[in-house]
């Protein structure tokens, strides 16, 4: 049995990361200052209470990977009357199937897992059931940087297709920007994370092709372990779980 972590604990931890993130944001090379990094709290398989206290800390952006958990989270009586500004992102992946589950629930902000043009596609099919009609879902597109085939995401290759075919094609999605996991355990004293160079040189190519201003198209990468480091390298989406939240027990 893992402790479960106590409210104080989990305020301290969020707030140690906010200065983390504010110290390494300064640190940053000067072509990065203009955007501050925004922390997503992952609060995968993470109690309510504890969204309830890291929201009341002032934590607004959060983060699930499971689509029943968002489900239930995002539709708890006490999320709904306790945590009215809270915005989601759905950081998992996400099969068509699925789709008209995510899409209803109040507070979605985001969908950063889109990977392909059937899903973009659907989504914004879809989208307009759920909301006014002038109103556009936020979404990243996921690349695979790492290349390792169990990770989901486009190929870098693939990516300026696919942000073409959502800005394009799809009137009802907003691309908000570009997100990768990455290698899990990669040794910094090898140097700059290859996966953070990746995404930002996608994001690069995808600006330049579409005359898109950098700023207007986040980077969504770093985690517990690295996501100072992911700064340093242009992040301005970190995901954090573990550091604030404490371990998780696995999934059965
Ligand atoms: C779980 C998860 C995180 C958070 O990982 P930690 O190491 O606990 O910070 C970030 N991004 C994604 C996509 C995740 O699934």
């Amino acid at each position: 049995m893992i402790k479960k972590m106590t409210e104080a604990t989990v305020r301290e931890n969020l707030k140690s990361v906010w200065q983390r993130i504010e110290k390494a944001s300064k640190e940053r090379p000067a072509e990065f200052q203009d955007v501050t990094p925004r922390l997503l709290a992952v609060s995968k398989t993470k109690p309510v209470e504890d969204i309830i206290e890291v929201y009341n800390a002032g934590q607004r952006h959060f983060g699930e990977n499971y689509v029943q958990e968002l489900v239930d989270k995002a539709t708890n009586p006490e999320i709904l009357e306790k945590c009215k500004e809270i915005r989601w992102h759905f950081i998992g992946h996400l099969q068509n199937n699925k789709i008209n589950k995510i899409l209803p629930l109040p507070n979605l902000y985001i969908i950063e897992t889109v990977d392909s043009e059937k899903l973009a596609s659907k989504l914004n099919q879809s989208w307009p059931n759920f909301r006014n009609s002038d109103s556009k879902l936020n979404v990243m597109i996921q690349i695979n940087t790492s290349g390792e085939e169990e990770k989901n995401g486009i190929k870098p290759d693939e990516v300026t297709n696919l942000a073409d075919f959502v800005l394009n094609q799809c009137p009802n999605l907003r691309l908000d920007g570009l997100m990768t996991i990455g290698m899990f355990g990669y040794d910094l004293s090898n140097g700059p994370n290859p996966d953070f160079i990746c995404l930002k040189k996608c994001r690069d190519e995808v600006c330049e092709k579409f005359k898109l201003d950098w700023k207007d198209l986040n980077l969504s990468m770093g985690m517990s372990n690295d996501f100072e480091h992911a700064i340093a390298m242009g992040s301005t989406n970190v995901r954090v779980g573990t550091t604030i939240f404490g371990v998780r027990q696995k999934k059965n």
